[in-house]
């Protein structure tokens, strides 16, 4: 059973794809759309660039650099959704 790869939740039918990557729907897989970003890339490269992005020194390509970007702005928003929703 497919999963949708940026909350998880099992896909029955349907379901968004992009790339590689299934999503449950539209708005998932545009949160998700960094994932397919980061296939760009791999997963060792994107986590050095998150560690010098967190550090202040950083020289990525421009693209990569985005890609860490948007991946860390939709991490922090899926962080503070899963904690708002606890509550
Ligand atoms: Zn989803």
């Amino acid at each position: 059973m497919a999963a949708c790869s940026y909350c998880g939740t099992s896909i029955l039918f349907g379901g968004k794809q992009v790339g590689s990557h299934r999503f449950c729907n539209q708005q998932c897989a545009a949160k998700g759309s960094w994932l397919k970003l980061a296939d760009q890339f791999p997963p060792a490269v994107v986590e050095q660039q998150v560690w010098k992005l967190h550090q202040g020194s950083t020289h990525p390509s421009p693209q990569l650099e985005k890609t860490v970007r948007t991946m860390m702005a939709t991490q922090a928003v899926a962080r503070s959704q899963a904690n708002a929703s606890k509550t």
